[in-house]
């Protein structure tokens, strides 16, 4: 038996029930097996094994009480996965399906991604099974609260920068970092997603979203092609589907389909984002609000919007969220790129259909890391006490994006697996951390 092939099977008889953890370790360790097989070294050292295993894994009781005096408990989870290359990075994600599978594979694909981005950030994630849906201002702060009162004693600029991800926003990231000052009597750079006023990047808010169409730029560009003109669509309507759509929309392209967990809205003469911003972000409503004000627009509910005919699809809402069915559905109607903006929205059958349909396919963990490179340009901005203007910023993300594609596109190449971006990304971000990880000896 192979070695990739024993340690999988060893990884399934621990943690068989943590799903989407074995999904995302499947399709990583499946893509590294050239450079698994070319080099013994590895399992002599057992490098494999390590590096499923997560350094340490939180998890905390978070006691709150509601705006009615009813005592809430929720289930608080840090999962600081690997530290080879830096402090563990990655977001917190509030959303009732959080659980220790979702926790683990998120905070796997971080550790490659954040290696790709060319920045010295190590893999962590976390988050809690809260629902911020309906809450008051004052239960989500009083949650936020509760929250870092835990998480504190494990986090730190040189130790561990988390994030925001689903439900947590800009107003969740105040709320935590203002307990973490208050707990700690320090003003550092521990959080990422920052307002403006106390430490945060300008352009980190649009940053994954833009990366994600830089990226989908760069992958066009190799087949002398570009965004103009392509007729687009987006899943969800959170902070990645709304800047992805802009940064599509300056360059021309026109996006026809946006999505929310209830439905999706089809406007052939392309989405008017202002109506989309201020009805997610402003009004915290539902994208159907759509259609009363765009009268030729369509609003459907559930989850169709992979049966629209488009040139590029991006997903960008949450994972597995594009199936077997949708990819075919895609085909059909002539889709030429799919990019993921979300963590992997795409079930491996999914993937291996657009694949072998020649489908220009681009992994979240190379498209989306932009989000993250910027946190790393938050934290750098904080320790040297300044903060760079957004076109700074921005023209930074613009050149990592680029260069995450060129070490993508290169090391698919050298494996001899030529535009194939899920084995470039995947050995790309692996064998950095992998040489840090020998370099360092049995950790
Ligand atoms: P948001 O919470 O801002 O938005 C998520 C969007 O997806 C919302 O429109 C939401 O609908 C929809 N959605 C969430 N869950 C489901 C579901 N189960 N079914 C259908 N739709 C759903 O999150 P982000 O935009 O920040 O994150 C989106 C994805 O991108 C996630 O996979 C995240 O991990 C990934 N990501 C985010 C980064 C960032 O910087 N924010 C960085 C890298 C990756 P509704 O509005 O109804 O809640």
């Amino acid at each position: 038996m192979s070695y990739v092939d024993s340690v999988l099977e060893e990884l399934i008889k621990k943690d068989a029930p943590q799903k989407e953890f074995i999904q995302a370790v499947t399709e990583v360790l499946n893509s590294i097996r050239p450079v698994i097989d070319s080099n013994s070294h590895f399992k002599e050292m057992g490098l494999l094994e390590r590096i499923v295993e997560p350094e340490r894994v939180l998890m905390f009781r978070v006691p709150w009480m509601d705006d009615n005096k009813k005592v809430r408990v929720n289930r608080g989870f840090r999962v600081q996965f690997n530290s080879a290359i830096g402090p563990y990075k990655g977001g917190l994600r509030f959303h009732p399906s959080v659980n220790l599978s979702i926790i683990k594979f998120l905070g796997f694909e971080q550790i490659f991604k954040n290696s790709l981005t060319g920045m010295p950030i190590g893999g962590g994630k976390g988050g809690a099974d809260f629902d911020p849906k309906g809450k008051s201002d004052h239960e989500i702060m009083v949650f936020c609260q509760s929250f870092m009162t835990e998480l504190f004693h494990h986090i730190g600029p040189d130790t561990d920068v988390p994030a925001g991800d689903i439900g947590v926003g800009s107003r969740e990231i105040g709320y935590l970092y203002g307990q973490y000052k208050r707990l700690t009597n320090r003003f550092h750079g521990v959080l990422t997603g920052k307002g403006l006023t106390y430490g945060g990047s300008l352009a980190r808010t649009q940053a994954t979203g833009y990366g994600v169409i830089y990226f989908a730029e760069e992958m066009l560009k190799i087949k002398n092609d570009s965004i103009k003109n392509k007729k687009i669509i987006i899943s969800g309507s959170g902070n990645v589907a709304i800047y992805a759509a802009e940064k599509a929309a300056a360059l021309d392209g026109k996006v026809i389909a946006l999505s929310d967990s209830t439905g999706w809205i089809y406007d052939k003469e392309g989405i008017d984002l202002e109506t989309v911003k201020k009805i997610k972000l402003v009004n915290h409503s539902r994208l159907r609000d759509y259609i009363s004000i765009h009268k030729n627009a369509e609003y459907h509910r559930g989850k169709g919007i992979w049966s629209i005919p488009c040139d590029i699809a991006l997903p960008c809402a949450t994972q597995n969220e594009l199936d077997a069915k949708d990819a075919s559905n895609l085909i059909k109607n002539g889709v030429k790129m799919v990019v993921e903006g979300a963590n992997m929205p795409i079930t491996i059958e999914a993937i291996q259909l657009l694949q072998s349909e020649g489908i220009l396919y681009a992994p979240g963990k190379a498209a989306n890391a932009g989000g993250v490179a910027t946190s790393a340009l938050e934290m750098s901005q904080n320790s040297i006490r300044t903060s760079w203007t957004f076109y700074e910023v921005d023209t930074r993300l613009r050149h990592i994006m680029s260069s995450i594609h060129e070490h993508t596109y290169d090391a698919a190449e050298a494996y001899g697996h030529k535009g194939n971006y899920l084995v470039g990304a995947n050995i790309a971000g692996f064998l950095k951390v992998a040489e840090a990880m020998m370099e360092q000896g049995i950790v």
